[in-house]
């Protein structure tokens, strides 16, 4: 496996003092893979987007079989923010006009929303308790020229998504529960909900073994070729034989497998701090009491949501490495970023923090599509921090194009991944851009 990071990234230490995992009773090991199997499709990645593909195609009455390197949910989809919402490119509107027109780019918008009421459908339909909260959004302007900016975007959202968003100005955004002498305005945007990642991504991983789908844990897929007419997957304590590859594993990919891959995607890191429990006297004193998930108007965003059981969860992007000393820094800037939000808050604990990869593209686009070159290969990745919603959408429209049942994919997630420019050094621009996001960021 070619990867990018310091083998820590891919390790288990990044999460061993991860929030999500004393929230749930007991986490199914799933075996791993021993000799030959056959199979229709093979699915590789257990996160949100491998398995909302599995469970797509198992219910369509496809031989699935899912390879994941560790257990389900151990990549992103098990330790993210829960932040259920809008979102995938990071490209602006302007952007995705003027490169796919209008009709595509509102096509892509109506995708974004309908990749919330699809997870919001799987929490129904399967019965997965996963803690949601939060009507909608809020995006906090951290500085007075921000709030003009939080206009432009009430009106896009009108434009694109058919809803009224509110405006609360400073004045009223300590009524509203958002207290904080960091922010200067606040725009809720009525999409999206909370969710505990770690339970949405078992529930889906029950779903697929429900489904008549064989999950595969402890199995990295390690070499790939071909066979015939099949795609040869090998992997430490056996083989996989299927005519459908497709390959989910986002911001723990591989630039060999496929090689396709290679100079693609950006895996970057995202950490989050938990607070224990705040008493209510606790909330009362600082003035935050909103239980909505909220994020803040930097380019290097914090993202932050008071839970169900009164601890806050609060993220932040950001670390080129992962490193030991990288892991220690960045866990004293969380600190010392939520106690300049939350003054009243400087004497909670916070005794979890942990740190994960999603994946950016060169043209800041996600791709859902085939793998070029690989006959009967596919992938979809880089949703760009919002892979919660978007991500398994994005397995969902994987599994319809392989169908050809299911929602269409929209042209923009079809358009292709672009390599960066320097290759196999891509980790080199990240110095520059937080450089160069952090001076935009300037008060
Ligand atoms: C700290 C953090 C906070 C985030 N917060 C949010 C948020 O609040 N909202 C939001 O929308 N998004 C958030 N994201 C992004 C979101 O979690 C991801 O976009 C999403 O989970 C991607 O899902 P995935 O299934 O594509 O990839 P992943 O969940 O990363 O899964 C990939 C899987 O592939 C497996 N794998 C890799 N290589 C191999 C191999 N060779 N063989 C077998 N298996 C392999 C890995 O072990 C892994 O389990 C956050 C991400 C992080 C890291």
């Amino acid at each position: 496996m070619r990867r990018l990071y310091e083998p820590m990234a891919y390790g288990a230490a990044p999460i061993a003092d991860s929030f999500w995992p004393t929230t749930v009773h007991a986490i199914a090991d799933h075996a791993p893979l021993q000799g030959e199997v056959s199979a229709e499709v093979a699915v590789v990645g257990a996160g949100y987007t491998g398995l909302n593909a599995a469970l797509a195609l198992a219910e369509a009455g496809r031989n699935v079989v899912v390879l994941e390197a560790e257990q389900p949910g151990w990549g992103a989809s098990g330790r993210n923010g829960g932040f259920c919402c809008l979102g995938g490119a990071k490209a602006p509107a302007s952007a995705l006009m003027s490169r796919f027109g209008a009709v595509a780019t509102r096509d892509y918008y109506q995708t974004e929303r309908a990749a919330v009421d699809h997870v919001a459908a799987l929490l129904d339909r399967y019965g997965i308790g996963a803690d949601t909260h939060s009507e909608g959004e809020t995006l906090l302007a951290f500085r007075p020229k921000d709030i003009k900016g939080l206009q432009d975007l009430a009106e896009e959202m009108q434009r694109f998504h058919q809803v009224k968003c509110e405006v609360v100005a400073k004045p009223a955004l300590a009524e509203r529960g958002f207290a904080s002498p960091e922010f200067h305005g606040a725009l809720t945007t009525p999409i999206g909900f909370a969710l505990n990642p770690l339970k949405y991504v078992l529930g889906l991983a029950r779903a697929v073994c429900a489904a008549g789908g064989r999950l595969f844990g402890g199995t990295p897929l390690i070499a790939l070729s071909r066979d015939g007419d099949r795609h040869l997957l090998t992997t430490p304590g056996g083989q996989v034989r299927a005519k459908v590859l497709i390959v989910a594993t986002n911001g723990y990919s591989s630039d060999d497998l496929p090689g396709w891959l290679a100079g693609r995607y950006l895996p970057v890191q995202s950490n989050v701090l938990v607070t224990r429990p705040l008493t209510e006297d606790e909330l009362i004193a600082q003035g935050w009491t909103s239980r909505q998930m909220c994020y803040d108007t930097r380019h290097l965003l914090h993202y932050f949501r008071l839970m169900p059981d009164n601890r806050m969860l609060f993220g932040l992007r950001g670390a080129m490495k992962t490193t030991p000393a990288a892991h220690a820094e960045t866990r004293a800037r969380a600190r010392a970023d939520f106690e300049r939000i939350f003054p009243e808050w400087r004497h909670v604990e916070t005794p979890f923090f942990w740190s994960g990869l999603l994946a950016l593209a060169r043209d800041l686009v996600p791709y859902t599509g085939p793998v070029p070159g690989l006959e009967n290969a596919w992938t979809a990745l880089c949703y760009h921090g919002n892979g919660v919603a978007m991500g398994s959408y994005a397995g969902r429209l994987l599994a319809a194009q392989i169908t050809g049942q299911g929602p269409d994919t929209p042209a923009p997630l079809r358009a292709g991944l672009r390599r960066f420019e320097l290759g196999r050094w891509r980790r080199a621009l990240l110095p520059l851009a937080y450089t160069w996001y952090g001076l935009q960021d300037r008060g």
